[in-house]
């Protein structure tokens, strides 16, 4: 028996249609540079997005499946490009515009990249990874994001390029494994890495990323996206959000704890996403209110990006505001695993269920997930044992754009090798205890340990350094610098502090620096981290918040 089923790519150009037919009147509202707030409706965003994708393809001859990159804050301009550059037939290729401009260009010389479009209000970022670039030459898009600023020479705007009529435009015929959007990750050493997701890819996710049992999206929420759009896609949910017909609220760049109370207030989302720093934040303008607040009662939160403390979820939970927490990786789409109540789960004391909605959880649906030790033995789910956590999907990444297939990413039966160790428990539900993969995220950004060892051995008056995590209340881990002086030399702090600055992204430049005179090594005179780990476990960063 054959099955009877049409065969129909699946497109993110779906989604697009399914929003522009049914939820029309569905708004994206967001906050201007100015703090002024303004709404788009879905209607406009479709055809406005499908006028970019027209302009794209006529006016600037995109080829197909090349990239088109972003440089914008989270705003309905931008939300136009998630849909306008794959319909298109482009890919959507968004740029973290919190990496030094060094970063950016290497990233856009390896993408590729045929167009950027830019806020306007990044345009002076813009400038400083322009002279950098070596390999390519996009073509300059600029979003009025601010308004009323003068177009560099050779710039087009982004009004004067999409203002045509798109009414007739038909979506190239694409197969469903073509690519329809790349983030990159940084490793552990080295540049950083494209993950290619395809149509197909990203239209599984987004319709996974419905399931109740997940955040329970639904076309009456109102979505807050806090997390980056350039960070795994705002996680997706823009994706999810316009299949379900939900508002999405763009904060701009206004990320600042009472900010977001007041976009809160304003616009009363009922679901919001962020990493764990940002609601730190909030929670602390929240206990010490500079006056009463209107905050949405009941709001959902989907945190990831880094570990949710139970104490955050249950500071949270007095406030009427529910965690729930999402593991997951730029290679997994991110969405790889939550912690799902079952009704069991709610018969359990609060202390208990708090406890629970902090581990990383069970496997989303059609992802599955495994731990093994170093020789890729798999290791039992009984909730003690650890190993590192691998998982395997139609939206996990499979290689890396442009490099050679690294086998320590990928192991030999094709599951990917996340770099995390976790414990299993007997349910199924995961939890992360350690990183095997050298590095430190900071505010949900990476720093490469191995890169700023390097970087601070390049001092002529370091003879040898390693870098650790260390704890920081607002942004989770900082890195610490251990340092050994060459003889006779007489480098401070503030001195090699000096000397980084110029080579690093603003979040990269370290603040702890420890002077020793010796560091402790292994038999095989690699780094001993573990024992510096244990000898400065208690340190706490000395970073301004
Ligand atoms: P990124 O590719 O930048 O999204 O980072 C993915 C990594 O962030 C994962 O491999 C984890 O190390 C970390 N991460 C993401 N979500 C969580 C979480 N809920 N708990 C602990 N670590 C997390």
């Amino acid at each position: 028996m054959k099955s009877t089923m049409m065969q129909v790519p699946l497109s993110t150009n779906m989604i697009l249609e399914r929003a522009g037919t049914y939820f029309g009147e569905r708004q994206v509202l967001g906050r201007l540079p100015d703090k002024r707030y303004a709404s788009r409706s879905y209607a406009e965003v479709y055809r406005r997005a499908r006028q970019l994708a027209q302009a794209l393809r006529e006016e600037l001859a995109v080829p197909r499946n090349e990239a088109v990159a972003t440089l914008c804050w989270n705003h309905a301009w931008h939300l136009e490009c998630y849909f306008g550059i794959p319909a298109a037939g482009a890919v959507l290729h968004t740029l973290n515009l919190r990496l030094s401009p060094a970063e950016i260009a290497y990233i856009v010389d390896d993408a590729g990249d045929r167009v950027v479009i830019v806020d306007d209000v990044l345009l002076p970022l813009w400038e400083k990874v322009r002279p950098l670039l070596r390999a390519s030459n996009p073509r300059l898009v600029v979003v009025p994001y601010a308004g009323g600023m003068a177009l560099p020479d050779g710039a087009l705007g982004y009004e004067s390029l999409i203002d045509r009529d798109a009414s007739a435009y038909a979506y190239p015929v694409q197969d469903e494994n073509e690519p329809v959007g790349m983030c990159y990750t940084s490793g552990t050493t080295g540049q950083p890495k494209g993950v290619v997701y395809s149509h197909r890819s990203m239209v599984l996710h987004a319709a996974v990323g419905c399931v109740p049992d997940l955040f329970d999206l639904s076309a009456r929420d109102r979505v807050l996206l806090v997390t980056p759009m350039f960070h795994a896609n705002a996680w997706a949910v823009p994706f999810s959000a316009l299949m379900a017909g939900a508002d999405q609220i763009m904060p701009g760049p206004h990320l600042g704890g009472e900010d977001l109370l007041d976009l809160m207030e304003h616009a009363q989302p009922t679901l919001a996403l962020g990493v764990p720093t940002i609601w730190m934040m909030i929670h602390q303008a929240l206990e010490a209110p500079t006056r009463e607040r209107r905050l949405p009662k009941g709001m959902r939160m989907l945190v990831g990006g880094a570990a949710v403390p139970t104490s955050m979820i249950a500071n949270f939970a007095r406030h009427d505001m529910h965690i729930v927490q999402g593991w997951g990786m730029t290679e997994t789409s991110p969405l790889g695993s939550v912690p799902v109540v079952k009704p069991e789960t709610l018969e359990l004391p609060l202390s208990q269920q708090h406890e629970r909605r902090a581990m990383q959880g069970i496997a989303t649906p059609l992802v599955e997930m495994r731990i093994a030790d170093e020789t890729g033995a798999p290791q039992p789910w009984d909730g003690q044992s650890s190993g590192e956590v691998q998982v395997r999907g139609p939206w996990v990444t499979g290689d890396y754009h442009g490099v050679p297939r690294d086998p320590a990413k990928f192991t030999a039966d094709g599951w990917l090798r996340t770099g995390d160790v976790g414990t299993i428990d007997a349910d199924g539900y995961m939890r992360i205890v350690d990183r095997s993969k050298d590095l430190i995220k900071s505010g949900g950004e990476w720093i490469s340990s191995v890169d700023l060892e390097n970087l601070v051995m390049n001092h002529p008056d370091v003879a040898e350094a390693a870098v650790i995590a260390i704890a920081h209340p607002k942004w989770g881990e900082r890195p610490l610098v251990v340092a050994v002086r060459r003889a006779g030399a007489e480098v401070d702090s503030a001195g090699l502090r000096e000397f980084l600055r110029p080579k690093l992204a603003r979040f990269a430049l370290p603040d702890d620096f420890e002077w020793v005179d010796a560091i402790p090594r292994t038999s095989t005179g690699k780094f001993l981290k573990t024992r510096l780990r244990e000898l400065y476990r208690d340190r706490v960063s000395a970073s301004p918040d």
